[in-house]
């Protein structure tokens, strides 16, 4: 690993035991444990999800549900890695209660923490599950079905919007397919030409 690399891995474990103790938000009241983020601290993938769920707030670790599994499984499909070799985070880092959706108070509050770990991950290329993560990343109030398909410059990243697995399992059929091509089309970007 190179000097910035480790500087940068460095910095992101400091991040992370800043994030353990947060209280800068009433989700901290209620959570069991910050979920900070796994995966890659030099990862050229950086999933964005909306937020942990009961499974997630109990394990430490974003994406371990049925929704993470699904997740797992077309990265590995469409793009051939394994979470180990790319990077997963969320909008907040704290679960809502009853798997709300996080309140804009909530999200303004995590906000540095996520836009920190993007500087420090450095991704080549962003994909946003649902509207949480791609509204606050595109800084838009556009919704997944107009923005998905297409792709975004987002600083030094490619940011490809897709739908939040929850949805795909839900939807199924097409939307399962829509998710693979937004895959495939994330996989060719981290391949593209050096930055
Ligand atoms: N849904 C999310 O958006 N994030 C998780 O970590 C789990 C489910």
């Amino acid at each position: 690993m190179c000097p910035v690399s480790e500087a940068g891995t460095d910095a992101l474990e400091r991040l992370r035991l800043t994030a353990s103790t947060c209280t800068l938000c009433p989700l901290a009241k209620r959570r069991t444990q910050v979920v900070f983020g796994v995966g890659s601290p030099t990862a050229d993938l950086l999933f964005v999800g909306e937020g942990p769920g009961r499974e997630e707030d109990l394990a430490g670790e974003p994406f371990v549900g049925r929704s993470g599994k699904l997740l797992d499984r077309l990265m590995w499909e469409e793009i051939g890695l394994t979470r180990a070799e790319c990077y997963i985070a969320n909008v907040v880092k704290c679960r809502p209660p009853q798997n709300r959706d996080p309140a804009p108070k909530e999200i303004e509050a995590c906000r540095p923490y996520l836009a920190e770990q993007i500087e420090l991950i450095d991704p080549r290329v962003i994909v946003t599950l649902g509207n949480f993560a791609t509204k606050l990343l595109l800084d838009t109030t556009n919704g997944i079905r107009e923005l998905r398909g297409q792709v975004f410059e987002r600083g030094r990243a490619n940011l490809v919007p897709t739908y939040h697995p929850a949805y795909v399992l839900r939807a199924g059929g097409e939307a399962m397919a829509e998710m693979r091509a937004d895959l495939i089309r994330a996989k060719r970007l981290m391949t593209k030409e050096p930055r």
